[in-house]
């Protein structure tokens, strides 16, 4: 269980959409050899490129993944106008808005002693904790989200295969519970890429 919410922070999604019964094989390279097109929701669909077998649960006490700033889409900052300042909580980087990190007198931080501006001393999230809600990117990972020949395509960051305590560490199948990753937004942007760092 996560100390951040992130264990049912993915739970700000509704409903569980189960890829396993929805999804089907075609061929390609994905860590069990195989890429599934998984249908998240109504209609909308996403190649899935890792190992169906893989799980996920957040671990209490890891925050490594609130260390760093979070790529804000259009829809996030807006309703992130509702809850929070943007002028104190926001930056803009190549033309992209970001929740950015900053220094932090509290243990959650990174090396450089800094993390997320909504990271809590407690090592929770304070828009999660407070407004049950939280960008999309912060749902996203520990995957990552590309776009190929127009599809949606899916598949765990290098980063969290390197850092995220919470893969297979627990029975709970990410294929099966997809929505909880990709928000619905995705499907509507133009670039819904994950891959763009601060
Ligand atoms: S917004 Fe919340 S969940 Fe996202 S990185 Fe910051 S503290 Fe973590
Ligand atoms: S890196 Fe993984 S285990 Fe750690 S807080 Fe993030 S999602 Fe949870």
């Amino acid at each position: 269980m996560s100390t951040d919410g992130r264990d049912t922070g993915q739970d700000g999604q509704s409903g569980e959409v189960s890829g396993s019964t929805a999804d089907r094989s075609e061929s390609g390279e994905g860590d069990s050899g195989t890429r599934r097109r998984v249908e998240v929701y109504p209609g909308k669909e996403a190649v899935v490129a890792f190992d169906p077998a893989l799980t996920f649960e957040c671990v209490d006490g890891c925050t490594w993944c609130c260390h760093h700033g979070v790529m804000l889409y259009e829809q996030d900052l807006l309703e992130l106008a509702g809850v929070a300042p943007l002028s104190e909580a926001t930056t803009q980087f190549r033309g992209e808005d970001f929740v950015p990190k900053e220094d932090k007198d509290h243990d959650h931080t990174g090396p450089d002693g800094q993390a997320c501006y909504f990271l809590q001393e407690d090592g929770l999230c304070a828009l999660h904790d407070e407004h049950d809600w939280k960008p999309a990117r912060c749902s996203v990972f520990p995957l990552s989200v590309a776009v190929e020949d127009g599809n949606i395509h899916v598949s765990v960051r290098d980063s969290a295969r390197e850092h995220c305590e919470g893969l297979n560490v627990t029975e709970r199948r990410v294929i099966d519970h997809l929505d909880a990753f990709l928000p619905e937004l995705l499907w509507d942007l133009d670039d819904p890429e994950t891959r763009r760092e601060l």
